[in-house]
C-alpha cells in the first residue's frame, strides 16, 4: 500500500502518540475486539455522564491504521452524546466500505483514512475502534 495516499503524517502523529491510549482501568464496559488477519487488539473502555462521553480509555496494539483510527476517534468523539457517536460510527465505517459520501468537513483527521477504502483487508483495521467504542456505548446504555 502506498502510504502517502494516505496522508501519513496524520497517520504517523496518531501511530506514535495515540490519544487516550491507557491500560483499561476500569473494565465495566470493556470491550475486546481482535483482527487476526492483521494481528490488530483492541481493548476499549468508555465512560458517559448524562448521555454523553465523558471518557475514553484505549489500549491498542496493531498497526498504524488500526492505532491511527481509534486515536482519532477517541479524539473527536469525546464530550459527543451516545446517540451521535454511534451515528458517526456507522456512518465513518459505512463510508469506508464505499456506502454514502463524507465531506473532508466532516472527517477531520478521518481524511488520512479514506484511502483505505480502496484496501479492502485494512478496512477492519480502520473500523474496528468505532466498533469497539459503539459496543462499549451498548453496555452502557
Ligand atoms: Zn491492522
Amino acid at each position: 500500500m502506498e502510504v502517502d495516499e494516505l496522508y501519513q503524517d496524520i497517520i504517523l502523529d496518531h501511530y506514535k502518540n495515540p490519544r487516550h491510549a491507557a491500560k483499561i482501568s476500569d473494565s465495566s464496559a470493556m470491550i475486546d475486539e481482535e483482527n487476526p488477519t492483521c494481528g490488530d487488539h483492541i481493548k476499549l473502555n468508555a465512560r458517559l455522564e448524562g448521555g454523553r462521553i465523558a471518557g475514553i480509555e484505549v489500549d491498542c496494539t496493531g498497526c498504524a491504521i488500526c492505532t491511527a483510527s481509534a486515536s482519532i476517534m477517541s479524539e473527536m468523539m469525546m464530550g459527543k452524546s451516545a446517540a451521535d457517536a454511534v451515528a458517526f460510527g456507522r456512518r465513518f465505517t459505512g463510508f469506508l466500505r464505499g456506502e454514502g459520501a463524507m465531506s473532508d468537513e466532516e472527517l477531520g483527521d478521518l481524511v488520512a483514512l479514506r484511502g483505505v477504502s480502496q484496501y479492502p483487508l485494512r478496512v477492519k483495521c480502520a473500523t474496528m475502534g468505532w466498533h469497539a467504542l459503539e459496543a462499549a456505548i451498548r453496555k452502557l446504555s
